[in-house]
């Protein structure tokens, strides 16, 4: 049963030291309820503490480990329904579908693809994460011959699709110890399967047609020992997908229903791209843990990885770059030195705009909690003062001859206050947008 605010409180040491970065007991008990911190926040918990807290504040949604640990996929442990509550935490991962009725060549050369697909955003790497095999020929051999061809190939964990037991222990050893997705437990074939995954600790999808089948499928499963389970309820249309999601996710969330407590798994075949990336920008939103695509192109991949890279980053955390001074292009010690703040798309736009205007400079990131230029500003955290500082103490005056700091056109109010703090130096008001640096660099260098 959920605790509430008073009952953890009354767990808790009450004395109020602030070191769980909170000034009180009862505060952060009331975070605790919430689900918005952990208990490993507070150094001094007791044995009962963590039992009590421990087991209430578990997530509603199981945590699923997938693959080889070198390519180790988690889903799960979701704990809003909302991203604005907190956070979404696992990213859902993207599966490419491979069949055993694929020549092995062909599937070689398609793995290969995936093992190398990567597109790099923001500092981050977006990659596929899973591929699925699909046992379509029904027999053993080039079922086995398949998955080891798109394992190895791809070098991502596997998803085992097949309605033939001994195909999926075939494969199952032939994977052993890389933790396969098996795909999937019906109410039919529930014990068998649910022997398999035991046997080789393999986690289990389990597939129903109904909410109510597939509730008393996992409670079955559940109870025979299967603890890592992945939900799958195969929609009609995509309207239906969503809205079976959502009561999925309600469910575990709002109604604590521990047999909906589980990652899910959606699957889109046999459309064209754009309805196909409608449909999986649905399911990233709304809640696919584990979404499976029949399609490598690229065309498809680049919106969905990038929709998913911004869902399920962190509303609280922005990402951020490393404060200090980055020489871009063929920076010396006449170049320009700019300076920007330390959210990681401001980064990345700016440098991207002074590499494409071709002159070299020198970009100084101020710490501003990743918060961009007029909301760094706004927060007192990108000021003439703080900026000085920085300058200063960044070893960048030793570097260059100039003495000319170019700063974001929305803060030309700071100039005045940064040239107080940084005397000697000229204060350069620059563009306001990013996409206006290229002609400014240039007019700028023939200048001086
Ligand atoms: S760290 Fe623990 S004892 Fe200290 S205020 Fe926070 S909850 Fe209370």
């Amino acid at each position: 049963m959920a605790l509430t605010g008073l009952d953890i409180f009354k767990l808790l040491p009450k004395t109020n030291c602030g070191e769980c970065g909170v000034p009180t007991c009862m505060a952060f008990a009331m975070k605790l309820a919430a689900k918005n911190v952990e208990l490993a926040l507070c150094p001094y918990p007791s044995e009962e503490a963590v039992a009590k807290i421990g087991a209430a504040s578990r997530p509603p949604i199981r945590l699923v480990k997938i693959g080889p640990a070198d390519a180790e996929v988690q889903v799960g442990n979701e704990t809003v329904m909302f991203r604005h509550e907190k956070t979404f935490v696992h990213p859902t991962a993207i599966a490419i579908a491979f069949s055993d009725g694929q020549a092995i060549s062909e599937l070689a050369h398609r793995t290969a693809a995936v093992r190398e697909y990567c597109l790099e955003r923001v500092g981050e790497q977006l990659r596929i994460d899973l591929v699925l095999v699909e046992n379509t020929t029904g027999a053993v051999e080039p079922f086995v011959a398949a998955v080891k061809a798109v394992a190895g190939g791809s070098g991502r964990g596997v998803i085992l699709q097949s309605t033939n037991p001994a195909a999926l222990e075939a494969a199952l050893q032939a994977l052993d110890g890389q933790r396969p997705l098996i795909h999937a437990a019906t109410p039919e074939n529930a014990d068998a399967l649910a022997a398999l995954a035991l046997k080789y600790k393999a986690p289990l999808v389990a597939r129903a047609s109904s909410l109510d089948e597939l509730a008393a499928l996992t409670t079955k499963l559940a109870g025979l020992g299967v603890q890592d389970l992945v939900l799958e309820l195969p929609a009609e249309n995509p309207a239906a997908a969503l809205q079976q999601n959502s009561m999925l996710r309600k469910a575990a969330l709002k109604n604590a229903f521990a047999p909906a407590g589980y990652p899910v798994l959606n699957m889109l075949a046999g459309q064209d791209l754009p309805d196909l990336v409608a449909d999986a920008a649905s399911l990233i939103c709304k809640y696919a843990s584990i979404l499976v695509i029949d399609t490598q192109a690229y065309q498809a991949l680049l919106p969905m990885m990038m929709l998913r890279q911004n869902i399920f980053t962190d509303p609280q955390k922005p990402i951020q770059v490393e404060p200090k001074v980055y020489p871009i292009g063929e920076a010396d010690e006449n170049s320009p030195v700019l300076v920007t703040t330390n959210f990681s798309l401001t980064y990345f736009i700016v440098s991207g705009e002074i590499e494409n205007s071709g002159v070299g400079a020198h970009l100084a990131i101020v710490e501003c909690e990743g918060m961009s230029v007029l909301t760094g500003w706004a927060a007192g955290k990108f000021t003439g003062e703080k900026i000085g500082a920085f300058i200063k103490a960044s070893g960048i005056e030793s570097q260059v001859k100039t003495r000319r700091l170019i700063i974001p056109g929305y803060v030309a109010q700071i100039s005045g206050e940064l040239e107080e703090a940084l005397p000697g130096w000229q204060i350069v008001v620059g563009p306001q947008e990013a996409s206006d640096l290229v002609p400014f660099l240039k007019m700028h260098v023939a200048r001086t």
